[in-house]
């Protein structure tokens, strides 16, 4: 149960640019925490038991959709990626008090991202089902929180990208494969994410990340089985012969990405054996560029150097797919990777500004509408949030300055409401660190 609350004389940005901006308008929130009725200031009509929030002219806008990122770790600097402080911190996971430490460490992630203006959420890996904990309770209302879609345990092959981390599914073959998708259904998931390509974070050589790991079969049987049961699957996959394979077998969104060449547009646009029958792309520019930008303050071992140069390669991919995608009508999503060292879960706006940065063709309203009502459809939620419409969860962020004109005013959210619940004063850790980088 919300307070009813009336959020008045604002300048409302739909989400959906198709929809008028309104220059002086009002948002209803009722108390299941929907938008009960939206317009502009002279048609309205305030029903009884309202709290009035007088907005003197600030601007209002769908709150942002992170889709792509982990809430097992909130993205502070590391001195290395791979060696063996990161071994210790590893078996330290593996163990009951890690499993501890990391439900916190979920909980301090979700009041980050909420803070910053993030109102739904796509985990894409998590460790001890926390974002499947974490969803159901912000659903039953005991936690403030974004909309949470919850993939579980990532689905990894023997020495694939992120198999060490606590509770993966280690899976080897069609039917592994098909278990721990079945696995994951039983206990509660809304996506299935595997990395079908190797990554940059635990690559052994130069070009290791983007080589397909899993095999063409491997990854049809993962989707059959997902589609089987109603949900979509997000493979991590940074190269275009892995893409290729990932496409023909059917997966639903492709995270991070790499040169798109002409015979796979059509292949994202109408993909018969994806189960909407087309794929989403995922460029996460933010953990290539933040990796690259960190890069002098890790160690200088070989085995950084090598997580270094294959960062760039995939820096190079991730752009390059963004720009085809774009160019061509490829559904586009934000994600960050946050949990990457050097991308907080605070930071998602900054995606929203390289996407512009990079595609000439975009305004600011294009984008929003990526980070908005398109990234909500894309993982699912275009029912329920992404735009300001009557019915929908009130879902939003109110700005000092207009985001269609600069979108550095999503910095700093004046105050943010998630499901009708508001947060008048939103308060961020921001790490040091980072902010120093960037
Ligand atoms: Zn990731």
């Amino acid at each position: 149960m919300c307070k009813k609350r009336a959020y008045i004389n604002a300048t409302i940005i739909n989400g959906d640019k198709l929809v008028p901006i309104i220059e002086k308008g009002f948002i209803l929130v009722n108390e299941d925490g929907e938008i009960f009725k939206t317009g502009s200031m002279d048609q309205l009509n305030l029903p009884e038991g309202y709290e009035v929030e007088d907005l003197n002219g600030k601007y209002i806008m769908p709150g942002l959709i992170n889709t792509h990122l982990h809430i097992f770790y909130d993205g502070s600097p590391r001195k290395e990626m791979v060696g063996e402080e990161m071994d210790k911190y590893i078996k330290m996971l593996h163990t009951e008090e890690g499993e501890k430490y990391l439900l916190g460490v979920a909980k301090n992630c979700i009041d980050t991202l909420v803070n910053s203006g993030v109102t739904a959420i796509r985990d894409v890996g998590s460790v001890y089902n926390h974002d499947i904990i974490m969803r159901n309770e912000i659903k039953s209302g005991k936690r403030v929180g974004p909309h949470v879609v919850a993939s579980g345990s990532l689905i990894v092959p023997t020495a694939g990208h992120g198999n060490y981390f606590p509770t993966m599914h280690i899976a080897d073959g069609p039917w592994e494969g098909r278990k721990a998708v079945r696995t994951n259904y039983a206990r509660g998931v809304d996506w299935i994410k595997i990395c079908s390509t190797g990554g940059v974070s635990d690559a052994r050589y130069i070009g290791e990340a983007g080589k397909p790991h899993y095999t063409f079969e491997e990854i049809e049987a993962i989707c059959d089985e997902a589609h089987r049961r109603n949900l979509m699957v997000a493979t991590h996959c940074q190269s275009t012969k892995g893409m290729r394979e990932a496409l023909l077998a059917g997966v639903d969104s492709i995270e991070h990405g790499g040169a798109i060449e002409d015979d796979m547009i059509s292949l994202f646009l109408d993909n018969p054996k994806s189960l909407r029958g087309y794929t989403a792309l995922c460029p996460t520019i933010s953990a290539p560029d933040a990796l690259i930008k960190s890069q002098a303050k890790f160690t200088s071992s070989k085995e950084n150097a090598i997580v270094f140069e294959n960062c760039k390669i995939i820096a190079e991919g991730c752009k390059s797919g963004l720009l085809t995608a774009i160019k061509h009508g490829i559904p586009v999503c934000v994600g960050t990777d946050a949990a990457v060292p050097y991308v907080s879960q605070y930071n998602t706006y900054k995606e929203l500004i390289y996407i512009n940065d990079a595609c000439e063709t975009l305004s600011e309203i294009d984008v929003i509408q990526i980070a908005t009502k398109d990234s909500a459809e894309i993982i699912g939620l275009g029912k329920i949030t992404g735009t300001l419409d009557e019915g929908k969860s009130a879902d939003f962020i109110v700005l000092d300055g207009n985001p269609a004109k600069d979108l550095n005013v999503l910095k700093n959210p004046l105050h943010v409401i998630a499901q009708g619940n508001f947060i008048k004063t939103p308060l961020i850790n921001r790490i040091k660190e980072i902010e120093d980088i960037f």
